[in-house]
């Protein structure tokens, strides 16, 4: 029987229109801008100035914590400004202007098509160049690879999972690297396996992409490493949520506040273990990314794949795709399940960037919401084991304590009790503006009794 997660989940309609067009590549724009906050945790620091020449692939910012990550140049050029500039969300945040000259990279990257095969034995150096090319988690998260690929002590890796669900309707993109970079993610996943002391591999694939499992298992027969496999698994929205995939591979719960690795798991995108492929076989910064363009109200036709690099402003990407198509009533980043929407197109792709999503107003459009009528449906299709009626009735009742003690820091924000709801109601909304809050609380606490126990330790002792 094939594989999924216990508790919840919806089924979608999978729209995946764009899932034949092959990657292509976007031709270089005339400037790009290269935001300081591509990845969970601090933002990087910039070390380059107005007037610099820069390369592609050339650091431009280094980390500006532990949990942070280098930022490279996607391009070669000059350095025109470096300035706050609003993000997809609206938000001002520092970014690196370059007026693109030539197409010039840095020294000792391989862009070559040449596929190495041999898996390195150093684990610290292996980690060290992980770091310095910048990876991050593709899959949403952009958590730092490094951080992540390098467990505490006591703590043990028994399975790597390669997420290459993809189950948010619309996108393809990691259909199409699954496809058209097998074999580099199959490198990519023997290098972190290598890097973890060796603990099986499996990438989990929906049943919806028998293109990309054929292409997978393929590789991994081809390439002969030991200890990967593909699995199939069923088509449920949200598969690809880490606690849901770690799940239905290894039929293991991560427990309310704790880490995938409390059960043995590290979780990693496919895109993020093409990234890895690229950082420590050929010594390439992420500075590309695969996104697509998409949407009900876009032909067919006018479906893409791109690579894109990062940086690229929105608005010209959606220029050379053809434009903004008419009757779009609502452009997203990421699936509609769980993308933001786009208030600016003027913002600049990052390095987890996924996709350009059109959709129509017949798709968007939300019908009036009426009383909940006490189906249950809502806590049927949590995927987390929560009770959405009753969040959404302490949110609006500002309850933040029972809503910790209900465990709403654990939802998602997967969207499955809103998509399943018959009374309309925007639970989303609601529980996603409470769970900030309560999860607010919960930091200010945290870091309260942090300070209260230095003191304690710092006062003289009688
Ligand atoms: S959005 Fe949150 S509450 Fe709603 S189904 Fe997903 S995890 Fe559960
Ligand atoms: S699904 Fe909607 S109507 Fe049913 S219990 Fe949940 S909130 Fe109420």
């Amino acid at each position: 029987m094939m594989k999924t997660f216990k508790i919840g989940g919806v089924h979608p309609n999978d729209n995946k229109i764009s899932r034949n067009c092959a990657i292509e590549v976007l031709p270089l724009p005339q400037t790009v801008f290269i935001s300081m906050a591509q990845h969970l945790g601090a933002p990087a620091k910039p070390i380059v100035a107005v007037g610099d020449q820069v390369k592609a692939g050339q650091v431009i910012a280094e980390p500006g914590g532990f949990i942070s990550a280098y930022v490279h140049s996607s391009v070669s050029g000059t350095v025109k400004s470096v300035a706050p500039r609003k993000d997809l969300s609206g938000n001002l945040m520092t970014h690196v202007e370059i007026a693109v000259e030539g197409d010039e990279w840095a020294e000792g990257i391989d862009l070559s098509d040449t596929l190495v095969t041999e898996i390195p034995t150093d684990k610290a150096e292996t980690l060290k160049k992980i770091q310095m090319c910048g990876v991050v988690g593709l899959g949403g998260a952009t958590f730092p690879a490094h951080v992540k690929l390098n467990p505490a002590p006591g703590c043990k890796a028994e399975c790597l999972i390669l997420n290459g669900a993809e189950c948010e309707p619309f996108l393809t993109s990691d259909n199409r690297i699954m496809i058209e970079k097998s074999k580099e993610i199959v490198i990519g996943a023997a290098i972190m396996k290598m890097v973890l002391g060796g603990c099986p591999a499996v990438i989990g694939i929906e049943e919806n992409k028998p293109e990309a499992i054929s292409a997978m298992s393929k590789a991994v027969a081809e390439l002969g490493y030991e200890g990967i496999s593909v699995m199939k698994l069923k088509k449920k929205y949200p598969q690809g949520g880490e606690k849901q995939l770690i799940n239905a591979v290894m039929k293991r719960e991560v427990k309310s506040g704790g880490l995938p690795i409390s059960v043995g798991a590290v979780v990693q995108n496919v895109a993020t273990s093409l990234a890895v492929y690229e950082a420590v076989q050929k010594n390439k910064p992420l500075v590309t990314n695969t996104m697509t363009i998409t949407g009900d109200c876009l032909p067919v036709e006018k479906q893409h794949n791109y690579l894109f690099r990062i940086g690229m402003p929105l608005s010209y990407i959606a220029e050379y795709a053809g434009g903004i198509p008419e009757g779009a009533a609502k452009i997203v980043s990421g699936g509609p399940m769980m993308g933001k929407a786009i208030s600016n197109l003027d913002a600049c792709t990052v390095k987890g960037s996924s996709s350009l999503l059109y959709l129509s107003e017949a798709f968007t459009k939300r019908k009036e919401a009426s009383a909940c009528i006490r189906c249950g449906k809502c806590a049927d299709a949590c995927p987390m084991g929560l009770e959405p009626f009753l969040l959404n009735k302490l949110a609006k009742n500002a309850m933040m304590d029972e809503l910790e003690a209900r465990s709403i820091q654990d939802c998602i924000s997967c969207g499955c009790c809103q998509f399943t709801c018959p009374a309309n109601i925007p639970l989303l909304d609601t529980i996603n503006i409470a769970k900030g809050q309560v999860m607010g609380i919960m930091r200010a606490r945290a870091a309260a009794a942090k300070a209260a126990a230095e003191a304690a330790k710092a006062a003289p002792q009688k």
